[in-house]
């Protein structure tokens, strides 16, 4: 296999996904993962630090404190017990998704999976955890794009953790309108009810880690998480690729 890898990349040598540059040398090798992102371009993603929401994983301005917990959570602890993400969802982060999700381009999840399954497994730090879920996409939706974006990532998340990934037993019953452009209530009252679990008794005293690509206000985690601990599960932690910050 590898010998016809060294071929392949001999034949149509491996570019970077962004600036489609040739990646000859200096590879960026991540979870035993050759990416497809060279590291200029890499070096553009934004990372998400201090200060924090512990909970809601929301970042606060700089020189704003240590972390602490933010109004919302405060006022409404979410279902989910944490939720975490490595990068802000900015260009040329936001392309590289937007081109993953909505231009067809699977194979882009080679490259940010093994990113996300980085930061989960540090930020998971020897958890127990039992299971990886992807937040599921209505079956018309999943029938239009011909994949689950988060379920390509939730591969890399699973493997790096060595623990199960399930990708039948939370289903999305109800078709929602993208939530592109909705403020956080209209969120709620979209979502509402559009997840369930086929084998609620599977989770019952389990650790549950959700993915997905992009966490907005964490709105699609808190549904998915409510119905995981209405069936039992211990703990539900949640993970995206990017943070979107409304403003
Ligand atoms: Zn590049
Ligand atoms: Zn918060």
């Amino acid at each position: 296999m590898r010998i016809l890898s060294s071929l392949i990349d001999l034949i149509y040598p491996p570019r970077c996904l962004l600036c489609e540059e040739f990646l000859w040398n200096d590879p960026v090798i991540i979870q035993g993962e050759r990416l497809h992102i060279c590291r200029s371009c890499l070096s553009t993603f934004k990372r998400i630090d201090s200060p924090l929401c512990p909970s809601c994983g929301r970042p606060f301005p700089a020189d704003t404190g240590p972390d602490h917990l933010c109004e919302d959570c405060l006022r409404e602890p979410p279902a989910y017990d944490a939720l975490a993400a490595p990068f802000l969802f900015e260009a040329p982060l936001m392309d590289a998704i937007h081109s993953l999700k909505y231009g067809g381009k699977a194979h882009f999840a080679r490259t940010l999976g093994p990113l996300l399954a980085e930061f989960a497994f540090n930020w998971l730090d020897g958890s127990d955890v039992s299971i990886v879920m992807p937040v599921p996409l209505h079956r018309r939706r999943l029938r239009q794009r011909g994949f689950n974006q988060s379920l390509l990532l939730a591969r890399y998340v699973a493997n790096a953790l060595n623990c199960e990934l399930d990708f039948l037993s939370l289903v999305r019953v109800k078709s929602t309108p993208p939530q592109t452009g909705l403020g956080r209530k209209e969120r709620l009252k979209n979502l509402r009810h559009a997840f369930e679990l086929r084998k609620p008794k599977k989770v019952s005293d389990q650790l549950v880690v959700l993915i997905d690509d992009v966490a907005t206000t964490g709105t699609t985690f808190n549904e998915c998480a409510k119905v995981l601990k209405k069936a039992g599960a211990v703990e539900v932690l949640a993970v995206a690729l990017a943070r979107a910050v409304l403003s």
